[in-house]
């Protein structure tokens, strides 16, 4: 094999840091489910975003290696944002789960409801997440809250497995960590995060082509939204928000993956520590995307209003109606806000 095995120094036969809610050992549980079942079904949540579709293009991939069959299903389809990552054709678009797997692997998930899909109880389930609200909701769970992407994981799975690391693998674990680091910005960057691109690019993943296509292939729809939105930004000390309503919505012929991202323009303010951008859905309620520099955690925020997410990073939806949720999420982060500025008083 070429030299994309030697330099790897990515901790390969453990999970790297274990915390209570995974199980022992996970990948040798892992990898023994694989290795002994046949038929197996790889999911991840609604509203993919690179992390989702990498991770879930890639462990496909990886079962079809070792000969197994694999059915990559979604709630919604694929975002046309990486339409264009290889196999992404095959992942299949649908309400119900139907039929037996010998295990369903579900991917950057807290609970099965975040899959937007039903008829998963019934199934074996095997949990792989990376999120700092991950739930053991499963018969195996691997929760590594130190992994950058769920791909990181995946990667691992693929080494311990031995399988070969191909071009089409490499590049759908890479754009997971480009876009789940937001281009090797975020705090979850470590210097393993660049042995990992390295392996990934030696690998055959193409970095310029994968930047070109998640950052400089945007629809005209987004840009026009992002404006819209940026017109409304408000700001209060070290806060910023932002939101779009259905109305900007149509008008813009905007996508709902077209709000991906426009919470950091909003947080890339100097001087900003948080930020919030919130779209108005057509059942009345509200997403809400929060972001912070490093010194409020976000999670924990979302986690009590029902979401979840990474410390910078989190989700949640809310009643609406929009001036409500803004008001909700304001309290709480000027209240987060407020206990970090007494701390470091
Ligand atoms: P985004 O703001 O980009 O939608 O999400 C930021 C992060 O929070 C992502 O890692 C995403 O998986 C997580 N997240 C967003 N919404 C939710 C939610 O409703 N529930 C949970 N558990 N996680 C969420
Ligand atoms: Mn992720």
């Amino acid at each position: 094999m070429s030299g994309v095995n030697r330099a790897a120094k990515l901790p390969v036969e453990n999970g790297g840091s274990l915390p209570a809610s995974s199980d022992a050992d996970p990948i040798a549980k892992i990898r023994q489910v694989l290795e002994t079942g046949g038929r197996f079904l790889v999911c991840s949540h609604a509203r993919f975003d690179g992390d989702a579709v990498g991770s879930t293009l890639a462990l496909g991939m990886l079962l079809k290696a070792m000969g197994k069959r694999a059915d990559l299903v979604s709630a919604e389809p694929i975002p046309h944002l990486y339409r264009r990552l290889p196999g992404a054709h095959t992942i299949r678009t649908a309400s119900e789960i139907r039929g037996h797997y010998d295990a369903a692997i579900l991917l950057e998930c807290d609970s099965l409801e975040r899959t937007g899909l039903r008829g998963l109880s019934r199934q074996f389930l095997v949990n792989i997440d990376h999120h700092i609200t991950g739930q053991p909701f499963a018969q195996i769970n691997w929760i590594d809250r130190e992994a950058v992407s769920t791909g990181e994981m995946v990667y691992r799975l693929v080494r311990a497995t031995g399988a070969r690391l191909t071009p089409d693998m490499a590049a759908c674990l890479y754009t997971t960590v480009l876009t789940d680091t937001g281009g090797f910005c975020y705090g979850s960057v470590r210097e393993s995060t660049f042995v990992l691109a390295r392996e990934l690019v030696l690998a055959g993943a193409d970095p310029i082509a994968i930047a070109q296509q998640m950052y400089f292939s945007l629809p005209a729809s987004k840009v026009l939204l992002l404006g819209t939105a940026l017109r409304r930004l408000k700001r209060e000390g070290r806060l910023t928000w932002l939101w779009v309503t259905q109305q900007d919505m149509v008008r813009t012929c905007a996508a709902p993956e077209d709000c991906e991202g426009i919470v950091n323009i909003a947080l890339g303010i100097e001087g900003v520590e948080a930020a919030f951008f919130l779209r108005e859905l057509h059942e009345g309620r509200v997403r809400v995307s929060l972001r912070s520099k490093g010194e409020v955690n976000v999670a924990a925020i979302a986690s009590r209003l029902g979401g979840g997410g990474h410390e910078n990073a989190a989700g949640c939806t809310l009643d609406g109606p929009l001036p409500r949720a803004v008001q909700e999420i304001l309290s709480e982060l000027r209240g987060a806000l407020a206990g970090v500025t007494a701390a470091s008083a």
